[in-house]
């Protein structure tokens, strides 16, 4: 069973240390959000272990929605033009929105979901993001609630693919480049 063995590069989270930070950001959340109900969006695939844990952990009336994006091209970087694959099924008018990441790296795919979902006129839009890498910004985007930041290295786990594989791996890891 090689499965829950973890790479040998410089990230490693555990399990504890993500669902530990994860508390922490849901309650700062939902102290900065009282008295109003939050609309968590997430973004597929990588965001949806964190998404599923976070608003588990925000003790307010909220409510969720779903969208995914896709690079053009293929490999481990950003070909710098994002594809919607699959829309919101929720109105954004009036909501306060979160919108909710796996990983900020260029920047470019957060860029491009907040101008899309600002043109829905949202109430708010605020950024959740469990992990960034800001020495690999191309373009700078806000990050209101990060789990942690990283330095440049491909990391997996946690709902972040390699290759499509290893997303259900409870921890975060890399691998020697
Ligand atoms: P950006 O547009 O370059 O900021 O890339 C954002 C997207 O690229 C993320 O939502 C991930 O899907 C993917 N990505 C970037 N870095 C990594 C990584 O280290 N592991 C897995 N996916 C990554």
């Amino acid at each position: 069973m090689t499965l829950h063995i973890p790479g040998n590069g410089e990230v490693q989270l555990s399990e504890s240390q993500i669902k530990n930070r994860i508390v922490e950001l849901g309650q700062q959340i939902a102290k900065e959000y009282a008295g109003l109900e939050p609309h968590l969006i997430c973004v597929l695939n990588g965001a949806w272990l964190f998404h599923a844990d976070l608003v588990r952990e925000i003790d307010l009336p909220l409510t969720v929605d779903f969208l995914a994006v896709s690079s053009y091209g293929s490999g481990k970087t950003s070909s710098g033009e994002v594809r919607l694959t699959k829309d919101l099924s929720l109105p954004l008018a009036d909501r306060h929105v979160i919108l909710v990441e796996d990983i900020v790296d260029t920047g470019i795919t957060m860029h491009y979901l907040l101008s899309y979902l600002q043109g829905r006129m949202p109430a708010s839009l605020r950024v959740a993001a469990l992990l960034s890498k800001p020495s690999r910004r191309r373009i700078e985007v806000p990050v209101d609630y990060l789990g942690f930041t990283i330095p440049d290295a491909y990391v997996y786990g946690y709902g972040l693919d390699r290759a499509q594989y290893d997303r259900n791996l409870p921890f975060i890891s890399s691998v020697e480049p």
